[in-house]
């Protein structure tokens, strides 16, 4: 590196993506500078995957809780203390947020406070110091996507940002707009605290990209638990009046149009990258149609010495790639051969039972041409799920029929997320379904299920019958 520089490389923004860059970077001792205009974790630690994956656990004991009469226990009535569930899941935001601020002091990484905005391909303004440097990461991140006629208040219309905080009381009724991951999370919270959710979404499916059995399965069990759902309807007013939001819904086949009043509205219609304030015009960096940021295996934009990673250069928008593309580019400037080359990405709905999945749908391998062969095994069969009170939900395993290959797995369980890193080291291994058959999971666990599910595709599977 040129010590004419700064630092050898400046990131923008230290969300997952930023904050990985930067440790990477000042452990292969490199010169390293994170530049955030707010706190350090980006949206996944402050307004994202952290304080819903605790208001997420909070709901479930309330769920818990109330399905613990089955076995015996009973308590008086429910009291929740609002102030508190929020206090307690900031507390978790805060601890972590000063993690993050520790590790950039103890890898001697530089952390500059302000918003960043280029001056040239070389040179970036932060707060109102200059600094240059040889190197510079975009990792700037994604904001909630608008939609017009429905004005964000954070209040009564709000953004995943604004239900974070829950409202005391809880609403009575609840839409949220959109049927992809953020709102079935969002809707799983507000049910399991007591408000009547309905969910609506654009497409013919919610939770697009993930397998169509999984998804119906999962949207069984959601359907159970009270949570209702639309498919092809959209909202395209919300005004508020005294007695609510009222919400002009429509069925998109039939064009049918009626309006409902609900407590709070949730819009979670997708997200898009955040380049405000950056000044990107001056470095020649391309973008796409979309406004992402494309980069090549390597994260390189098509400028060479600046690399472009997390949710700003594009899907899926999840914080573990983000992770991963931070590392890779830290590594690529360190001159190691790192490259983005996951064999496979795997998404989680953080519901009970969970939806995650690891490769390719059934679907998409019959796409490829491959002669798929499925096995499933049903968690209602589970010894181990029985005894947790969560029988909903199955294993589903893709493999090629040819060579035995694992191609995909879709989980709908409790823990299914858990579950997934097995799936996610086959797939990376490139096992087949008999090595995941043959290696020993410790009994009872719901671990045994992905076992039980590659004996299925071989229809050898012990605790059903194979047909
Ligand atoms: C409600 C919700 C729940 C989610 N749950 C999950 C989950 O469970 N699992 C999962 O994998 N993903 C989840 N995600 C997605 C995850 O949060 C993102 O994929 C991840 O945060 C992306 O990381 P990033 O580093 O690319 O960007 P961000 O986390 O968006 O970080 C970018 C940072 O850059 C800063 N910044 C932007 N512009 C500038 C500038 N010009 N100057 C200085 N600083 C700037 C921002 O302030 C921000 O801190 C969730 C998202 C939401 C909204």
């Amino acid at each position: 590196m040129t010590n004419s520089y700064d630092f050898d490389v400046l990131v923008i923004g230290a969300g997952p993506g930023g904050y990985h860059a930067a440790i990477r970077a000042a452990q292969l001792g490199l010169r390293a500078a994170c530049a955030e205009r707010e706190a350090v974790g980006g949206v996944c630690l402050n307004i994202g995957c952290i304080p819903t994956k605790a208001l997420l656990h909070a709901g479930e004991q309330v769920a818990a809780a109330r399905h613990a009469s089955d076995f015996g226990l009973t308590f008086g009535e429910q009291k929740l203390d609002v102030a508190k569930l929020n206090g307690w899941k900031d507390g978790i935001v805060k601890k972590l947020t000063g993690g993050v601020a520790g590790l950039f002091r103890a890898n001697k990484v530089t952390h500059l406070v302000g918003q960043a905005s280029f001056v040239d391909a070389h040179t970036v303004k932060v707060g109102d110091k200059t600094y240059t440097a040889a190197n510079v990461i975009i990792a700037t991140g994604s904001e909630p996507a608008k939609i017009r006629g429905l004005d964000v208040d954070q209040q009564q219309i709000v953004d995943s940002t604004g239900a974070l905080n829950v409202p005391d009381p809880i609403p009575a009724r609840m839409l949220c707009v959109g049927g992809g991951v953020i709102s079935f999370e969002f809707s799983h919270i507000y049910n399991n605290l007591g408000s009547k959710v309905k969910i609506i979404e654009f497409l013919p499916t919610i939770i697009p990209g993930a397998d169509a059995d999984a998804v119906k399965e999962f949207g069984k069990s959601m359907k159970k638990q009270g949570i209702e759902f639309e498919t092809e309807t959209k909202a395209n007013s919300a005004v508020k009046k005294d007695d609510g939001v009222h919400v002009e819904i429509e069925n998109v086949k039939t064009g049918e149009k009626r309006t409902e009043v609900f407590d709070r509205v949730l819009v979670a219609v997708g997200r898009r990258p955040r380049l405000d304030g950056l000044n990107l015009e001056v470095t020649g960096v391309a973008q796409n149609e979309r406004g992402f940021i494309p980069a090549d295996v390597q994260q390189r934009t098509n400028v060479p010495h600046i690399f472009a990673i997390g949710d700003v250069a594009g899907n899926p928008m999840l914080a573990h790639k983000a992770m991963k593309e931070g590392v890779v580019a830290a590594e690529v400037i360190a001159g190691k051969p790192a490259a983005q080359d996951a064999v496979a990405i795997p998404g989680v709905v953080y519901t009970s039972p969970e939806l995650a999945w690891v490769g390719l749908t059934e679907g998409e391998a019959r796409d490829k041409g491959y002669n798929v062969r499925t096995g499933v095994f049903p968690l209602s069969a589970s010894g181990r799920a029985m005894t947790l009170q969560q029988t909903d939900g199955f294993v589903k395993m893709v493999v090629d029929h040819d060579t035995d290959l694992l191609l995909g797995v879709h989980i709908v369980a409790a823990h299914g997320s858990d579950m997934l890193g097995e799936a996610s080291l086959a797939l990376e291994m490139g096992a087949t379904a008999t090595d995941v058959a043959l290696t020993i999971h410790a009994h009872p666990t719901l671990g045994e299920s992905v076992l039980e599910a590659a004996e299925a595709v071989h229809r050898q599977a012990i605790h059903i019958v194979n047909r």
